[in-house]
């Protein structure tokens, strides 16, 4: 493996929960590109890279020379310039995050240059308020969207509802109370959907994503009720809560989104 290939180094890694980890990565001698809040990227690693001890074994041994490569949505501002985060689950079956997870800080990775997809901010308009649904790690796009584009006190409403197994899988918790503590135009929703594993009694919202939409709680954290006119809808995620909520969110009225046939209703599926 020519190790020219791995262009960054992973800087920062904050464990969230087991399985569940923050990885900062920076540029060796480049300059990381211009992207757009949502955008993704890709990381890679050789098929030499060792696995995390708690994976289960390769189903077939890869290439040790070849990079396994897998996309990434950039949680970090699009105003940073030194490094790019990432929110990511490890699969212990996967190929790539096995080996992701066994990195320690300094070690180093392929990071691609430039920012790719379009489930990204400046595909709705600059003025409408923008909701963020996600579960697990699709939450890493709209942590980048809040970053990048979120000022205390602006006209746009915006909300986040982030849906996850428990508690402690609620990755950027605190950065996103403080931020809804502070500013009266954002709204963290919270949802967990196994409180029952919860030794310490979770005091929020339980059930899914869907859920929460349907009980009006954006409507009751607003101060009005949603419409296609004045809002729209981000979603990333399990596949099953994105399908779940295009449908319902298309019998409340919204459409989804395309560069030819414009809506409100943009979404990503990463599986
Ligand atoms: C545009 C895009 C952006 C993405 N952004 C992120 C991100 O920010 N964070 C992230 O964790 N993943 C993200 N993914 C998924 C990522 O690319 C990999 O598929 C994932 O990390 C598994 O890689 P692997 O090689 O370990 O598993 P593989 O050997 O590729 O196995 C893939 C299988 O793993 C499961 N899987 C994939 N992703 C997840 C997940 N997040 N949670 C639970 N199960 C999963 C699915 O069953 C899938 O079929 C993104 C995918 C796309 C297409």
């Amino acid at each position: 493996m020519n190790k020219s290939k791995l262009n960054a180094t992973v800087t920062k890694i904050t464990e969230v929960s087991p399985g569940l980890s923050i990885f900062r990565v920076a540029p060796e001698g480049w300059d990381l590109s211009n992207f757009i809040a949502g955008q993704f990227v890709v990381l890679g690693l050789p098929g030499s890279a060792p696995r995390h001890p708690v994976s289960d074994p390769d189903e077939e041994t890869p290439d040790p020379e070849k990079l396994i490569r897998r996309s990434y949505s950039i949680a970090s501002s699009s105003l940073e310039k030194k490094y790019m985060e990432f929110y990511v689950t490890h699969v212990r079956s996967g190929e790539f995050t096995p080996r992701l997870f066994a990195l320690k800080e300094g070690d180093p990775i392929f990071l691609s240059s430039k920012g790719a997809g379009v489930f990204h901010v400046n595909e709705a308009p600059d003025d409408v308020n923008l909701l963020l649904l996600a579960t697990g790690t699709g939450l890493a796009p709209h942590i980048s969207v809040i970053r990048s584009i979120f000022m205390c006190g602006s006209e746009r409403k915006f909300a986040i509802i982030h849906g996850a197994a428990h508690s402690w899988d609620l990755g950027y918790r605190d950065e996103l109370e403080t931020l809804s503590a502070k500013c009266p135009d954002f709204s963290y929703l919270p949802t967990i959907s196994r409180p029952q594993q919860e030794n310490n009694h979770w005091q929020g919202e339980t059930g899914y994503v869907q859920d929460i939409w349907n009980s009006g709680l954006v409507t009751k954290a607003w101060g009005f009720e949603p419409t296609p006119e004045d809002t729209h809808v981000f979603l990333c995620g399990n596949p099953g809560m994105v399908e779940g909520m295009i449908e319902t969110l298309i019998k409340d009225g919204f459409k989804e989104h395309s560069r030819k046939n414009p809506g409100q209703i943009h979404s990503e599926k990463w599986w």
